[in-house]
């Protein structure tokens, strides 16, 4: 039996069903085994493994995992693919589908019900580019019990993930996300992999949840307004930045104070302060705005 993925098996998958993309739901199918193998393969996923999948598309991605791990749940937002996953993922009788929007799923609820006595997830996926952001940031703040997301995403998201301090791709979504998990790309991904062929670069990237964020701060909602409009303006320093995005114009002294006690130069800009330095500045500037 031929792959799902196998370009010929597409076609004729997509042909049978009538099934047209759907540019505006990010349906980009990967014809290519090499890379859908080692996609799992970054997952380190074993047969006590549970995996979710976000957007199986016709299958492709979801077949590799399910020869890997002991069960896979898939949420597909598109209706029109529900009888087609019934079809190509007969033969996996452990892999079931949730047809949902991930942004509106009770994930949490999914994992209690469908993964008991499973102790270790991943989240596994080439995600729909158009909400990639939103539906990381969803599966960290919601604090799942997972170990981690390997995922597919455009290249330049990527690049702002794992972006280390000082570099031009840093910026607040970095540090959002390097707060709750290590980030690594491990694979960068030609357009050619996919039908149709989307018109950005792709990467593949791994977060490792960490078991504690890397500092602890007093207020998280603030840790992460601070940041935000730290990097408001990307040419104006920390110190404008501050001033107008956190409404600090008549605490100009109290706010020369934090930064003369904490040795932070407010003429720095955003990019270029560690997580650490956040941390600091946002448990001494929270009291000033509250
Ligand atoms: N996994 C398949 C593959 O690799 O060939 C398809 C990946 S395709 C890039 C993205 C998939 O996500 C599509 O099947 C699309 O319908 C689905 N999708 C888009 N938005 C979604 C959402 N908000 N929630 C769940 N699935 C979504």
């Amino acid at each position: 039996m031929k792959d799902i993925s196998n370009p010929q098996s597409t076609k004729e998958i997509l042909k049978k069903h009538g099934f047209t993309f759907k540019k505006s739901l990010g349906q980009n199918f990967l014809i290519d085994r090499n890379i859908l193998s080692n996609i799992v393969a970054q997952a380190n996923l074993t047969e006590e493994s549970g995996a979710i999948e976000i957007g199986p598309g016709i299958g492709a991605l979801t077949e590799f995992i399910a020869r890997e791990a002991k069960k896979v749940v898939a949420f597909e937002i598109d209706q029109r693919l529900l009888p087609i996953l019934k079809e190509t993922l007969a033969p996996y009788p452990h892999a079931s589908v949730i047809h949902s929007d991930i942004l509106e799923a009770d994930v949490h609820e999914v994992i209690t019900r469908e993964f008991q006595g499973i102790e270790d997830i991943m989240v596994v996926a080439n995600l729909p580019y158009y909400v990639t952001t939103p539906i990381i940031m969803k599966l960290l703040t919601e604090k799942l019990p997972i170990r981690g997301i390997v995922c597919m995403i455009q290249k330049e998201v990527a690049d702002r993930l794992a972006a280390k301090p000082g570099t031009k791709e840093y910026n607040s979504l970095s540090i959002a996300i390097q707060y709750y998990a290590e980030a690594e790309t491990v694979m960068k991904v030609p357009k050619t992999v996919f039908v149709p062929a989307p018109n950005v670069d792709s990467a593949v990237i791994r977060l490792t949840i960490r078991k504690e964020p890397p500092i602890s701060v007093k207020d998280e909602t603030f840790f992460f307004a601070l940041i935000r409009a730290s990097f408001g303006q990307r040419r104006k320093t920390l110190w404008n930045n501050l001033i107008n995005n956190l409404n600090l114009s008549n605490q100009k002294e109290a706010l020369q104070a934090v930064f003369d006690t904490t040795g932070i130069d407010p003429k720095r800009r955003g990019e270029t302060l560690t997580i650490e330095e956040f941390g600091i500045l946002s448990d001494a500037i929270g009291p000033l705005v509250k």
